[in-house]
């Protein structure tokens, strides 16, 4: 397979897009494409202030890579999850992630949840009872809390997540299978900003989980292969092992499953109802939008952790 740019022998093919690139093409490519998504879906501008959540994972890193390289004011935030279980994840993880900040002279903001709210996640997770077991809805509150707070208390003007579009074609998938229209309506490249709330872009959202792959390896990146120990059984990555059945025998199904449904949004297909749209007030005590009488869901969380310790 060569490249089709300079006919050089290619790293990567990608057969949805009918293309074959050399590694300094390729290296080119993906930065131009994510250029081109971040002014098609309006995302920010040059002047904005950038937050990237970063997990040590190649889709983060490569997406706060890419933003360093196009010349944007990209600062990091880490979110110690103190989830040490295996090979010691969050420790590995922000190693890797203070590595990268530290090689391309780049500020990283790091929040640890264990010193900030007393307990780590598998332990908030214990004394919720949420989720069945698996510390994931506790770690997504937690995370969307922090998220907004360190963004919205250090000025940012957006926040930026490393998903791409596997992650967001499966989320997609499990939404459509429920036709939870209050989720389908929200979900998108830009979720724009609102009283207490910080804008939230994507600016991967169209590259395939294996092209981010690719740019890591191919830019020297070095992050965290292992997922999350906790990912392991999730209905997300059962979802992801289906589509990509379907992605190997049609290949660009994934792709034209997500912007025909970003049309169909555009076109108002998702209309929002009461439920995508829920009263908000600020929390009483963090002052964070919320649909809650009295605390919101984090703050309940805590109050909760704080009387067990
Ligand atoms: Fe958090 Fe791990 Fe669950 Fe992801 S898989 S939400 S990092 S606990
Ligand atoms: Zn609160």
């Amino acid at each position: 397979m060569k490249c089709k740019k300079c006919g050089a022998k290619a790293s990567i093919n990608m057969r949805q897009h009918k293309l074959a690139l050399c590694k300094e093409h390729y290296l080119a490519w993906a930065p131009e494409q994510t250029e081109r998504f971040i002014k098609k879906y309006r995302m920010f501008q040059r002047d904005e202030r950038i937050l990237v959540a970063v997990s040590g994972g190649k889709d983060s890193l490569s997406l706060w890579d890419i933003l360093y390289c196009l010349g944007y004011q990209a600062d990091g935030l880490y979110i110690g999850l103190g989830i040490d279980e295996g090979i010691g994840y969050s420790a590995e993880s922000q190693r890797l992630c203070q590595k990268f900040a530290e090689a391309r002279g780049l500020h990283l903001h790091i929040v640890d949840v264990a010193q900030e709210y007393g307990q780590p996640i598998p332990a908030l997770a214990q004394i919720s009872h949420r989720g069945r077991g698996r510390p994931c809805a506790v770690c997504g509150l937690t995370k969307r809390h922090i998220m907004n707070r360190v963004a919205r208390d250090l000025g940012y003007d957006v926040l930026a997540t490393g998903h791409n579009l596997d992650d967001e074609v499966a989320v997609l998938f499990g939404n459509t299978l429920h036709w939870a229209t209050s989720y389908l309506v929200r979900q998108g490249p830009v979720l724009h900003e609102g009283p207490g709330f910080v804008r939230k872009v994507k600016p991967l959202c169209r590259f395939y989980e294996r092209e981010m792959a690719a740019y890591a390896i191919l830019r020297g990146i070095e992050y965290i292969y292992d997922e999350c120990p906790f990912a392991e059984g999730a209905t997300s990555i059962y979802y992801k092992e289906l589509l990509n059945k379907l992605e190997n025998d049609k290949p660009g199904a994934k792709l034209t499953f997500y912007l025909r449904f970003l049309d169909a949004r555009e076109a108002g297909f998702f209309a929002p109802t009461a439920d995508s749209m829920p009263e908000l007030h600020p929390c009483p005590n963090c002052g964070q939008p919320t649909s809650n009488e009295g605390l919101c869901s984090f703050c309940r969380l805590i109050e909760k952790a704080q009387l067990h310790a």
